[in-house]
């Protein structure tokens, strides 16, 4: 496998949330994964096969979508469109985690067999199909009554790691709480839908179901789409331990309570950002950029802090292994600079302002995928690429 090198890197954001940002000129990439990073001298990243020089701009690790509605192949029933996991890597999603293939596959099966077969086909498809480069964490089991120790122990051994609880046959929200620890039990990562109803169908999970249930995961905890109340949050943040997700296609304004009382509370840590698309609210490639820039421009927060929220924290909650730019990690990275018109002179200026970056460069495992975004706006300084061709991206 090629050795790739990234050089004139002006600023990285780690997506560490201990040390989010690090003064890094250089990285060598091989055999997919982060090799070294530091001095140019150092890392002799400049001598690769491929070579990303990127001209001062901004790398930040391949953002992570930890509620995406995937369901089989590069389609969502939802909207109808296909190719929209192509689209997002050029969002600069690298990585996304399934909400549950059951929650829209068509005619929608609510009997744990079809629950447990439908999230091992996912798991075992997506395992081998990763649409322009993107890793689609799927295999996110639909919690149903009926569902047995034995149902997830087979389900464990043949890769479901997650699973989502709230669209499932319960007569009562409380009623799962059994099968949540099952899950738990053998090692799966239970992501709970929070909030009120989000389609006709599913039931309001409020936040003393949530304590009840004690999921890993409060999913888009900012509603999906009704939020909860104040005090209710506070509870959990305060009472808890489990992950908050909030999510583009959520409530902003509780996305910027939800982030402050965090923050008060020194649970920053436990905060990640997705999108919850596709859904109602569309496709958006863009939808964990545009959270990066809202949660940064009007909730105060660094925007190096506000990428880890997005990057290494739903690494941390979902148990993934890219996320954070560290020697040994997978090299999931993008490269970006201010958006052309910005009065921003780079990346992270920019999303302080609220202006989404403008993406040059997406690589995946060490592969470059996109050159220039065909989605996000124009970059005032584009990564230069030597030693592949990448195919142009339109505007
Ligand atoms: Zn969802």
């Amino acid at each position: 496998m090629a050795t790739l090198g990234l050089v004139n890197i002006g600023a990285l954001a780690t997506g560490d949330l201990a040390v989010p940002r690090q003064d890094v000129e250089s990285i060598l990439v091989e055999g997919g994964r982060i090799a070294a990073l530091g001095a140019a001298s150092r890392t002799a990243a400049r001598g690769a096969d491929v070579v990303v020089d990127c001209r001062g701009t901004t790398v930040i690790p391949g953002l992570i979508d930890s509620h995406c509605h995937v369901v089989l192949g590069d389609y969502t029933p939802r909207q109808k469109t296909v190719d929209f996991l192509d689209s997002y890597v050029h969002g600069g999603i690298t990585s996304v985690v399934s909400a549950g293939e059951g929650v829209h596959a068509p005619g929608r099966p609510h009997d744990p067999a079809a629950s447990k077969a439908l999230a091992i086909a996912a798991a075992k498809c997506f395992e081998h199909f990763h649409p322009n480069g993107m890793k689609v964490n799927a295999g996110s089991v639909v919690l149903e009554p009926g569902l047995t120790d034995q149902d997830f122990a087979e389900m464990a051994a043949h890769g479901v790691r997650h699973a989502k609880y709230g669209f499932g046959g319960y007569a009562h929200p409380r009623d799962g709480e059994p099968d949540v620890r099952r899950a738990q039990k053998h090692g799966l990562c239970v992501m709970s839908h929070s909030g009120g109803n989000s389609i006709p169908g599913s039931s309001p999970i409020t936040h003393d179901v949530l304590l009840h249930l004690r999921p890993d995961v409060c999913g888009h905890v900012n509603g999906g789409t009704t939020s909860l109340d104040e005090e209710g949050l506070r509870t959990i943040v305060r009472e808890t331990d489990m992950a908050l997700q909030v999510v583009q296609a959520g409530n902003l304004r509780s996305a910027l309570f939800i982030v402050a009382i965090a923050r008060e509370a020194g649970a920053l840590g436990r905060v990640c950002v997705a999108s919850d698309t596709p859904t109602g609210t569309g496709v958006m490639p863009m939808g964990v950029l545009k959270s990066v820039c809202e949660l940064a421009s009007l909730g105060d927060l660094a925007p190096e802090t506000v990428i880890a929220l997005a990057t290494g924290n739903n690494a941390r909650a979902f148990r993934l292994a890219t996320g954070t730019l560290a020697a040994g990690r997978p090299a999931d990275l993008v490269v970006c600079d201010a958006p052309a018109a910005s009065m921003a002179a780079d990346a992270l200026t920019a999303v302080a302002r609220g202006d989404i970056p403008g993406i040059s460069a997406v690589i995946v495992d060490g592969e470059v995928r996109v050159g220039r975004s065909r989605n996000t706006p124009l970059a005032k300084r584009l990564a230069a690429i030597t030693g592949v061709a990448v195919a142009g991206a339109g505007h």
